[in-house]
């Protein structure tokens, strides 16, 4: 016999109680109350396989999201990083928020305060 058998845990009483494995796994499951013999209420308050693996794989997608998350952090501080000029004379760019605009006014700060030379500037193709 392969039936589960507990004690019942209220005190005093003791008294055993068998599930059969399939109502077992059903009340693991479920956490559906049931009673022992006297009548005492009990459940199984443990996880089951089931959340036990829906737990793990809530974990894994917090993980990555975590992630995700740190790397949006990086990449927000590296743009926060290329607003300020590399020249240390105070400028800030503001009030465009794309790392090309960025870049785009910075270069014309550059050229325009520090008499910089545009070397790397992308090159924009005249449109047809
Ligand atoms: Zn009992
Ligand atoms: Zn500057």
């Amino acid at each position: 016999m392969n039936h589960y058998e507990c004690a019942c845990p209220t005190p005093g009483c003791g008294h055993i109680v068998c599930l059969p494995p399939q109502l077992e796994e059903r009340l693991r499951r479920t956490h559906e109350t049931f009673f022992c013999p006297a009548g005492h209420k009990m459940w199984f308050h443990g996880k089951s396989d089931l959340e036990k693996s829906r737990d793990s794989w809530r974990r894994q997608a917090q993980d990555a999201w975590n992630r995700i998350r740190g790397l949006h952090q990086l990449l927000d501080s590296a743009r926060e990083g290329s607003r300020h000029c590399p020249l240390e004379c105070g400028y800030r760019v503001a009030r465009v928020w794309t790392q090309e605009a960025i870049r785009e006014r910075m270069a014309g700060h550059l050229v325009d305060v520090h008499g910089a030379a545009v070397i790397d500037a992308p090159h924009v193709a005249d449109a047809a």
